[in-house]
């Protein structure tokens, strides 16, 4: 086994990426499957529930569906949920990987009545067969045009009703027409460290792991409000616990790994304290433009306000404010940096 806790930045394990990474090739057994087993989002589920009854009541597929929020906070997992909650199938693509239209028209003609399409990062889906859609959603019908100029052919396909369920981390970047096709949109929030504790316990038993409510409770908090984050560190500190704790994860166990890992007490890493010490250090606490501060630290600006700011911002650690980005008091204490002439500053 090789666990690599490096103190260097570069080659530091990227625990807290809440992107999908090759170790995370096992998420799909920690996957739950049912909607009482799907912990959180009580708001986003209460309302599911009712349209998935209705729906079925009814005897009809599901209207379409928009979830949006930050990567790894289970929307795949939902759209999955749904489907199993219907009685349907799921057909998965996603925006970026429908290369040409040929590729939406095959995955919608190849549908069965009732079952689902899910498309992830529809934001990306190329604007130009996003009107392939229209119809599709609307009514259940795509037009063909064949061929090109005078002899061009137009012929008119019906399709099983369907539902779309598109997952999205930027619902600003849809085009209004495609937005209003949703009859549901959904917004996951980042998760307490009470229901993430609730999903570590629960991986940590699919797995097979020794843990007690403490060190599940030590990952809950550090794992940015992220399910996927608190399964990866949870894999991350069993490997820590088995070789140097004798297998069982308690909070200091848990402290200890993640201590290694650079993510701090309130599960903020290396990137997250870069981007605070600049807004102080280069522009004096803020405001700083998003695109200014992420050439600043060479980053990409659409990773900061995808992935770094919502947790940054939850926490209180950082302000958007019509000129910029601002840090918090909250920031400067935790970073230990004094906070000289900052008035303005919010607590
Ligand atoms: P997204 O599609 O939003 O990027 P995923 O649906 O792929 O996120 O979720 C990432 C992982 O987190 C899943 O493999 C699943 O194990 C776990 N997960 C997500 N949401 C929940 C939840 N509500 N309860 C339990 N586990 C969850």
């Amino acid at each position: 086994m090789s666990i690599n806790f490096s103190d260097g930045l570069e080659d530091q394990p990227i625990v807290t990426s809440s992107s999908v990474l090759p170790e995370d090739a096992s998420e799909g057994s920690l996957r739950p499957k049912t909607i009482t087993e799907y912990i959180g989002q009580e708001k986003a589920k209460d309302n599911l529930s009712v349209f998935i009854d209705a729906a079925r009541m009814r005897g009809e597929p599901l209207d379409h569906v928009l979830l949006h929020g930050p990567p790894g906070l289970g929307k795949t997992t939902l759209a999955a949920v749904i489907a199993n909650e219907m009685g349907v199938n799921m057909r998965i693509t996603s925006g970026p990987a429908i290369e040409k239209p040929g590729d939406l028209v095959a995955m919608l003609t190849n549908l069965n009545e009732g079952d689902i399409l899910f498309v992830d990062e529809i934001h990306r889906l190329n604007r130009a067969y996003e009107e392939i859609l229209y119809p599709a959603m609307e009514d259940y019908a795509i037009d063909i045009i064949l061929g090109k100029g005078p002899s061009a052919n137009s012929i008119h396909l019906e399709l099983p009703k369907f539902t779309l369920i598109g997952a999205t981390t930027r619902s600003g970047q849809l085009t209004a027409p495609l937005r209003d096709r949703f009859g549901v949109s959904l917004r996951l929030e980042l998760y307490t460290p009470d229901e993430l504790r609730r999903i570590v316990e629960r991986s940590s038993d699919i797995l097979g792991i020794e843990i007690d409510r403490d060190g599940a409770m030590e990952i809950a908090s550090r794992s940015r409000g992220t399910p996927r984050i608190a399964n990866r560190m949870l894999r991350r500190v069993r490997d820590f616990a088995q070789v140097r704790a004798g297998g069982v994860i308690t909070k200091d166990v848990a402290d200890m790994a993640l201590s290694r890992l650079e993510v701090d007490k309130l599960g903020l890493d290396a990137l997250d304290r870069r981007m605070l010490r600049s807004i102080i250090e280069f522009y004096n606490g803020g405001p700083v433009g998003l695109d200014t501060l992420a050439a600043t630290i060479n980053e990409e600006a659409v990773t900061l306000e995808d992935v770094y700011e919502p947790y940054l911002l939850q926490q209180g650690f950082l302000t958007r404010t019509p000129r910029g980005r601002c840090v918090t008091r909250k920031a400067y204490e935790h970073l230990g940096i004094e906070c000289l002439g900052q008035e303005e500053l919010s607590l």
